[in-house]
């Protein structure tokens, strides 16, 4: 009763809800399959372990670090988006965060009064929604559809910009369509962000590794958008450091600045611990990440053909991340007899009662048609996973 409108105006985190449900079903003994949270099934590479390991028997690691990071790592994350991303970041741009989700949190924080708008491409990532929410800004979903992909256009973007827009924000690669913005596309979108002088981009690329198409190109590099872009990262995807908490922004200077005075006053600074794993992360070899990269690539297949066998299941797909967003909505108004079908949410509870398989509704992610199975997951669960939802969705009437 005595909690604030804020928190009172946002869910709980659809993908942290459903992983806790699982949890629940296995700890009462029921073997499920889970493919409700986005988490690397494999274990952080040996190199970065060795690195934090390091750093706590060195002894040096023990005090409050700098706000925004340790400066070499700052440094190394600058010096991998001038090589690899060809944007002239510098150390003074970077803040590293505890997870790519407090580096949105801390610039949204820092860019957003009440009433600004914020345009999320739906479908989108489910803390996009609730964070801007948080800042008692307005969210304006621009959706995306399954013939295009899931990805919006700069015409469409161009029709929902108003003179409150503060921002835009998603995902590319995308979570959790897989969707990956082509160079093209994202110009056409910049011509649109250069003609409103006070728009800026969030872009977050925390899945740039794991693009299986390669046409990865940082918002930030196009010209005219390095002042207008936030980038937001971390080493959580593509390093399997998800329990690390380890993210970071990219970003102009103020803004850099501005979350920054943000983070000094919610969290101090990241783990020192964990920011020694991630400077072992960046500056270290890639193999390991290109190892899972091409094991998700595999996956990406298996799945994909199996989805196709489940009668009614339309599925884009995907060209990065590692997940699905079928349109399941077919079986909504449909009843095993028991329990009848309505929505995203019904269909997700049913499906780990009934066929033990746990995954996200699309209402969360602003698509009620549609539900997320993350595929980071071994082949032989997949294969059991999408055995058992063909087999439990053929007892619908
Ligand atoms: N980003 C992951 C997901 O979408 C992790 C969970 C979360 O933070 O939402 O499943």
């Amino acid at each position: 009763m005595l909690l604030s409108n804020r928190i009172n105006a946002i869910e709980e985190s659809a993908t942290l809800a459903m992983a806790a449900k699982a949890r629940e079903f296995k700890n009462k003994g029921v073997d499920v399959i889970s493919l409700s949270l986005g988490e690397p099934d494999f274990k952080t590479p040996a190199h970065i372990c060795e690195a934090a390991k390091k750093a706590i028997d060195d002894g040096k690691y023990f005090a409050y670090p700098p706000v925004p990071g340790y400066q070499d790592l700052r440094e190394a994350i600058a010096v991998k988006y001038q090589k690899e991303n060809n944007v002239p970041y510098k150390a003074e741009n970077i803040v590293v965060s505890n997870g790519a989700k407090q580096s949105i949190a801390n610039v949204m924080l820092a860019i957003l009064n009440p009433g600004d708008e914020v345009i999320i491409f739906a479908p989108f990532w489910v803390s996009y929604d609730a964070l801007v929410r948080l800042t008692e800004a307005t969210p304006v979903l621009v959706k995306g559809t399954l013939e295009n992909d899931f990805k919006v256009t700069a015409a469409q973007v161009e029709q929902a910009i108003t003179s409150k827009t503060k921002a835009i924000i998603f995902s590319s690669p995308c979570n959790p369509t897989g969707s990956v913005f082509s160079k093209k596309e994202l110009e056409a979108i910049s011509q649109v962000v250069l003609k409103h002088p006070n728009l800026l981009v969030i872009a977050d690329e925390i899945y740039e590794h794991i693009n299986f198409v390669g046409d990865q190109t940082s918002m930030a590099s196009l010209p005219g958008m390095f002042d207008r872009t936030i980038t937001v990262n971390g080493f959580a995807k593509g390093f399997a450091m998800t329990g690390w908490r380890v993210g970071y922004i990219a970003a102009p200077k103020w803004i850099a600045d501005g979350s920054n005075k943000v983070q000094g006053q919610i969290t101090s600074a990241n783990c020192s611990i964990s920011q020694r794993g991630a400077l072992a992360a960046i500056t270290g070899d890639l193999a390991p990440t290109k190892k899972m990269v091409e094991e998700y690539h595999k996956r990406r297949e298996i799945v994909y053909n199996l989805l196709k066998e489940i009668p009614g299941v339309k599925a884009n797909y995907p060209q990065g991340a590692f997940y699905f967003f079928p349109d399941v909505s077919s079986y909504y108004g449909k009843t095993d007899g028991a329990t009848t079908i309505k929505n995203g949410d019904d269909f997700c509870l049913w499906m780990l009662e009934k066929g033990h398989v746990s995954l996200v509704p699309g209402g969360a992610f602003g698509d009620e048609r549609c539900v997320r199975l993350s595929y980071a997951a071994s082949e032989k669960d997949l294969r059991e996973a999408l055995r058992r939802m063909k087999e439990t969705l053929a007892t619908l009437k």
